[in-house]
């Protein structure tokens, strides 16, 4: 049921970073808190299971976006997935555990958000199933990592194939006293084979208390705001359910309330440019009274581009694929994989395909712009997530699998700074309008760093050590060769590993595109923080889930007055009442 009435905090968006506010500010007690969840509940078997993944793709619980035709990419309109449902995107995620390095967080050049800032916050969120190591991993937070329990045999062999290249293990990524460099395995945010969501740490222990109002289906039309002194000041939200139909409801603040916006990089700029706060001309265009004129709205917006180099299997070791691990040839799934995963949660429904990989410099940047993902598949079309969503699929289609490998490429610190969330229309439940952005940096770099990564997973599959294994390479094919070629094939099919943020950049300088300020309050505006993937200035070359909860598990904190742990204290998080 709607839920009108008065709150200290209303938290639009029950996704990653909403679960984690929705836990820490109502843990003492003292605040009423609201969150409104555009979708489903947190119900659905398939979002524990981590292989569910690819039934999650463009599904129910998906909000299918799509960004605007791109130019660059052969008018390409590039796919988006982002979850709708309470644990947002933390639920329908690869569960890859990345923080980056030390030196994406020095980058964004943010006082009081350096690396030696948000490490201590990293640890204090981690409930590390390998335990805790001093300065790097910390055990007794919500988050819980732990060690891929999937392994195939193709696993070694791509270690091998990385050992005969010339990289060296790296036991851990996560890891700021050594390089990022080298092959290993990615640890993940999964508790014993079942996905580890932000729903389930965060939001579900909560949701017995009685501060607690959370309410899904449950779609936020704008933010209301009111003029006080010359300033806009959040007053409360519109929000109407299950359908355009149905008459809006409206939830307020208790004086000195906040609006917490934790929509996503898409919805939370759509919602406050829709709310009167962007940039002048773009809300004139349509209309829209300017109470906050914030042109690095919507701006910024950055994304990891990837590209797919994939191979089919020789006869004699076909039946080796996670793919067939996971289907038999008439396209069931095999019953040894489901009682494997309901008995003891091992076996190959625990993976999302992509925990093991690399990192690697490929140009004369000073961190390394790949990330290899080894997926012990093949992709039957040369856009990764595309060949997800048909994997998943593929129990409805009856067909055998082919057997194979790939590896997916990652821009991992691309340079694309074009992307944008813009309004199409004033429509709420309208998409807003979504540019990409992917190669559209001046010098080339990113497009330069999937090449490369092509050509270096081409040489990776003619190591000695995949000699029995290899048979054909299907994506790109031989026949793509020169630089020439290799960019016509990335532009055709270069897609999201699924890191939007920067869209509403923290930030002081407002005239150089911030929108959010270093306690994440929106510029110029009352009562109304951001806290969610947007705020993020620049990409880590990381999967961003671990910094979203970062950044979130931080801004409680500011939220609730405390003050900022000295490093190597313990924990100290409100006691549950
Ligand atoms: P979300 O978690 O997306 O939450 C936003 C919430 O707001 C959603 O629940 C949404 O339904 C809701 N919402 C939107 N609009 C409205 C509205 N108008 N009213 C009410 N509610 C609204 N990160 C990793 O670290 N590792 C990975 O392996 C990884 N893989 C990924 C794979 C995929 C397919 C995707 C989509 C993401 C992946 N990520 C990964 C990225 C990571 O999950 C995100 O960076 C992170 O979850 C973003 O958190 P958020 O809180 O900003 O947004």
């Amino acid at each position: 049921n709607p839920a009108p009435g008065q709150y200290d905090y209303i938290i639009v968006g029950g996704g990653t970073a909403g679960c984690v506010l929705a836990n820490r500010l109502t843990a003492d007690g003292t605040k009423n808190v609201l969150v409104l969840e555009a979708g489903l509940p947190n119900g659905d078997k398939i979002v524990k299971i981590p292989a569910g993944i690819t039934r999650l793709f463009q599904s129910h619980l998906d909000w299918n976006l799509y960004s605007n035709k791109q130019d660059q990419l052969h008018a390409r309109q590039v796919y988006s997935p982002r979850g709708k449902l309470l644990g947002g995107s933390s639920s329908t995620n690869a569960t890859l555990y990345h923080r980056g390095t030390a030196q994406d967080y020095d980058n964004w050049g943010i006082e009081n958000w350096g690396a030696r800032d948000v490490l201590d916050w990293f640890i204090r969120c981690e409930n590390n199933d390998n335990g805790a190591v001093t300065g790097i991993h910390g055990i007794g937070g919500t988050m819980h990592v732990e060690n891929p329990r999937y392994h195939n045999e193709l696993h070694d062999v791509f270690f091998e194939a990385a050992k005969q290249y010339g990289l060296k293990h790296n036991p851990d990524f996560n890891d700021w006293g050594t390089q990022q460099e080298g092959y290993g395995e990615f640890q993940v945010t999964q508790e014993k084979g079942e996905r580890a969501d932000m729903y389930r740490q965060y939001m579900k222990p909560a949701e017995g208390r009685s501060n607690l109002t959370v309410v899904t289906q449950a779609k936020t039309l704008k933010v209301e705001m009111e003029h006080q002194g010359g300033r806009p000041v959040a007053r409360g939200v519109h929000f109407s359910t299950r359908n355009p139909a149905n008459p809006a409801h409206q939830a307020e603040l208790k004086p000195g309330g906040e609006v917490l916006m934790c929509a996503g990089a898409v919805h939370t700029p759509q919602l406050l440019q829709l709310s009167g706060i962007g940039g002048a001309d773009h809300l004139r265009k349509f209309g829209i009274d300017v109470l906050s004129d914030l042109p690095g709205m919507g701006r910024n917006l950055q994304d990891h581009p990837a590209a797919i180099n994939s191979f089919t299997m020789r006869e004699e070791k076909e039946g080796i694929s996670v793919t067939d691990h996971i289907y038999r040839k008439s396209g069931q799934i095999r019953v040894r994989a489901l009682t494997n995963y309901a008995l003891r949660r091992r076996g190959p429904l625990t993976t999302t395909a992509c925990d093991h990989g690399a990192f690697m410099t490929t140009q004369s940047q000073a961190q390394p712009d790949l990330q290899i993902r080894f997926a012990p598949a093949s992709a039957l079309v040369p856009d990764g997530v595309e060949t997800y969503a048909m994997f998943g699929r593929l129990k409805e289609e009856g067909k055998k699998w082919p057997s194979g490998f790939s590896f997916q490429l990652v821009a991992i610190r691309p340079q694309s700074r074009d992307g944008y969330v813009q309004l199409r229309t004033t429509d709420p439940w309208d998409a807003p309008d979504l540019s990409i952005g992917y190669f559209t940096d001046k010098r080339g770099e990113d497009i330069a760093t999937l090449r490369n990564g092509v050509q270096i997973a081409r040489k990776m599959a003619k190591m000695d050590a995949f000699r029995d294994y290899l048979k054909d390479e299907v994506w790109p094919g031989s026949h793509v060769q020169t630089d020439g070629e290799l960019d016509e094939y990335l532009k055709g099919s270069v897609h999201s590993a699924n890191a939007l943020i920067g869209s509403c950049q923290m930030g002081s300088d407002v005239s150089k595109g911030a929108v959010v300020d270093s306690q994440l309050r929106v510029h110029g505006a009352k009562n109304l923080r951001v806290i969610d993937a947007s705020v993020i200035p620049i990409i880590p070359g990381a999967q961003t889930g671990a910094a979203t909860v970062m950044v979130a598990e931080r801004a409680a904190a500011m939220i609730m007055g405390q003050t900022v742990p000295k490093p190597n204290e313990p924990a100290r998080f409100p006691e549950p009442v």
